[in-house]
């Protein structure tokens, strides 16, 4: 992926930060979607008072994606914070990483973490769900 594609990312999962809904933890999180066909979804992440009906922004993102006809996927950027500080990474909760497997390839989808334009990381899905079950495993 190209480094001014990776900044378009990263600048698109910032700016998700001011739409996260989080009165109880106070921890932003922004994502950006990037689908095989160009297009960027976004997500935040949204919390209830109920505690576990709270929704990931990557999953945000996904489920948006998804509910629109959209199921291939190149890449992901999350960013997030408490009250939206960037001090470090925010990698992927389980559950996120579990989406990921039911749409992505392992070996090919990125996650870009970032803590701002020029500090960001990027792995394969492989590496961040070592032996994932996916939709392979029920072929
Ligand atoms: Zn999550």
């Amino acid at each position: 992926m190209k480094h001014e594609q990776i900044v378009e990312l990263i600048e698109t999962a910032v700016d998700q930060l001011q739409y996260s809904y989080v009165p109880y933890s106070g921890f932003r999180v922004g994502a950006a979607l990037l689908a095989r066909n160009g297009r960027l979804y976004t997500g935040c992440n949204i919390e209830n008072a109920a505690y576990t009906p709270t929704n990931c922004a990557e999953r945000t993102a996904f489920f948006k994606a998804v509910s629109e006809g959209v199921r291939d996927f190149q890449a992901i950027c999350v960013v997030g914070g408490p009250d939206g500080r960037m001090e470090s990474y925010t990698p992927p909760c389980g559950v996120c990483r579990q989406v990921m497997m039911e749409f992505c390839d392992p070996e090919e989808f990125e996650i870009i973490l970032a803590t701002g334009k020029e500090d960001y990381k990027i792995w394969k899905l492989k590496e961040l769900m070592p032996l994932g079950f996916g939709p392979d495993n029920l072929a």
